[in-house]
């Protein structure tokens, strides 16, 4: 299937863009190809969506009537929801299962019926007179075009949780997914009318990292919201000092799973197991480094490696499959190097490490478990995005804490503990945009996800994201 370009309400032919493949991770065959979208291009779409800001066809809706849209959006995904699941499962190798029942689609659904309501919250509206003779008026008025810049982890929901919120502010985009990985966003693009989301107001152009630094230079683009490597935030924080855009950055992350001696070890491996090698390892807030409590680590350190061994490898159809492939090639070697350095450098890997026997046709890789690695070393400091645990011990509360905040990272922690008081303090030190107590992993639609220090700021999802996509007007009336 040959995809083409989504503007102003139309699948469009390039200007000058060449054509890239989109494979398919579980086999390595083509499947589809797209644009890679031009400068020229990338005008285009800004000026549609430009266009459609200030003629106002959505801006100035109420927000009654963007809400209603975006609930229909909802609807019309809902109703085609196996497509979509099938799609991006051919797109990105994910258990079609995973991304059809528990994960991707029902969660994407969800997140638009929350942004349809929360398009109408009038939370942190208010007027009142501060100055003798004078009103003021807070005014919270949608940012204008945004540029929206996805990964390729989960393509879908990514692309939800920015239109979602964006749309509901009543801002105009322009989203760019990432190269790899556009199918679903593409799909979505047959929705929008049907929903009632007219023309110009959300255009997709496919591409590379130069269509997305060509839509981070538009003047015209008053904010950039990216989800994707800390590296690619601080290059597009850089770009868009010169039009000195807002930028919204959903970055990396290295969570820590921190296990306190009180804890029944064993009934937690499986859930460290399920938590990191989730989406194959590929999710930002997956668990990469477990630390135990030095007097429980043999026992939990055996029970991980058997629940690791026990994931169930395999290609999105196959029957019980947990854990699909890597999103290609070029990741399966970064995934492979960082455990043959850490190999190199004296760590131990007790579990995995390599490619799973039988499957030399797309990008499997087995569940790993390092043990021995230095808290300095690369495998604990950098995000890896694969299905590689670290596991490392602590003989102190105190000890946990300094080395869960020892990364750059700031996404995601949890903290496993009977003791209340301890779980408090410990979630309180924690420098984390979520920390999760006795679990780890789950999100809903109305709580905020994001980072601290170098995994970005700004929310996604919940009534924080909508605000992100608001700016402050003061409107001061003289009265008489
Ligand atoms: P990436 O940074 O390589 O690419 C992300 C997107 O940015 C792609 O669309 C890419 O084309 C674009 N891009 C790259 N360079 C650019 C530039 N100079 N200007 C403009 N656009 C540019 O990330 P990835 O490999 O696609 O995704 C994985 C990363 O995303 C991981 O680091 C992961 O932790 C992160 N992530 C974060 C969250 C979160 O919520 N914090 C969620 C999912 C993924």
């Amino acid at each position: 299937m040959d995809y083409k370009l989504w503007i102003d309400g139309q699948w469009v032919d390039s200007d000058g863009g060449q054509r890239m493949p989109i494979e398919n991770p579980a086999t390595g065959e083509k499947i589809a190809e797209v644009v890679d979208a031009s400068r020229a291009d990338v005008n285009r779409a800004v000026g549609a969506a430009h266009q459609a800001f200030y003629d106002g066809r959505w801006s100035k809706l109420t927000p009654g009537e963007r809400s209603l849209a975006i609930w229909k959006l909802a609807d019309l995904l809902d109703a085609r929801k196996e497509e979509f699941a099938r799609l991006e499962s051919e797109n990105t190798g994910k258990p079609y299962q995973f991304v059809s029942l528990g994960g991707d689609l029902p969660f994407s659904v969800d997140n638009l019926r929350f942004f349809a309501s929360a398009a109408r919250d009038t939370h942190g509206y208010t007027a009142g007179e501060y100055a003798k003779g004078y009103t003021s008026m807070y005014r919270r008025e949608p940012v204008g075009v945004v540029g929206q810049i996805t990964p390729w982890n989960y393509p879908l929901l990514m692309a939800i949780w920015k239109i979602g919120p964006a749309l509901a502010a009543g801002c105009t985009i322009v989203l760019k997914p990432a190269p790899g990985t556009p199918l679903t966003t593409l799909l979505l693009a047959e929705l929008f009318a049907e929903a009632g989301i007219p023309d110009g107001v959300v255009n997709i152009v496919t591409g590379g990292n130069e269509t997305g630094q060509a839509l981070v230079e538009h003047p015209d683009v008053r904010l950039v919201s990216l989800t994707g490597s800390t590296g690619t935030g601080k290059k597009i924080m850089r770009t868009a000092a010169d039009t000195l855009k807002r930028v919204h950055l959903e970055l990396g992350g290295k969570a820590p799973f921190l296990v306190f001696d009180d804890m029944d070890v064993e009934a937690l491996a499986g859930v460290a197991a399920f938590t990191s090698t989730v989406n194959t390892g590929q999710d930002c807030t997956a668990a990469t480094r477990v630390y135990v409590e030095s007097s429980r680590a043999n026992h939990a350190t055996e029970a991980i490696v058997e629940a690791m061994r026990a994931v169930k490898v395999g290609s999105p159809y196959e029957d019980g499959v947990q854990m699909g492939p890597l999103i290609s090639g070029v990741q399966r070697e970064r995934v492979q190097g960082f455990v043959d350095r850490a190999k190199a450098s004296g760590a131990t890997i007790l579990t995995g490490g390599i490619v799973p026997s039988g499957r030399d046709k797309g990008y499997y890789f087995e569940p790993t478990v390092i043990v021995d690695a230095d808290q300095k070393a690369e495998v604990i400091q950098s995000e890896i995005f694969g299905p590689v645990l670290t596991i490392n011990t602590f003989k102190s509360e105190e000890e946990a804490v300094r080395l869960a905040n020892d990364v750059n990272y700031g996404l995601a922690a949890s903290v496993w503990t009977r003791d209340i008081g301890r779980a408090m303090r410990v979630s309180s030190q924690l420098e984390f945009g979520t920390v999760w107590i006795n679990d780890h992993i789950p999100l809903t639609s109305e709580t905020p996800h994001g980072g601290f220090k170098q995994s970005g700021f700004g929310k996604d999802l919940s009534a924080e994201a909508v605000s992100d996509y608001k700016i402050t007007k003061h409107v001061m009336i003289k009265n008489g």
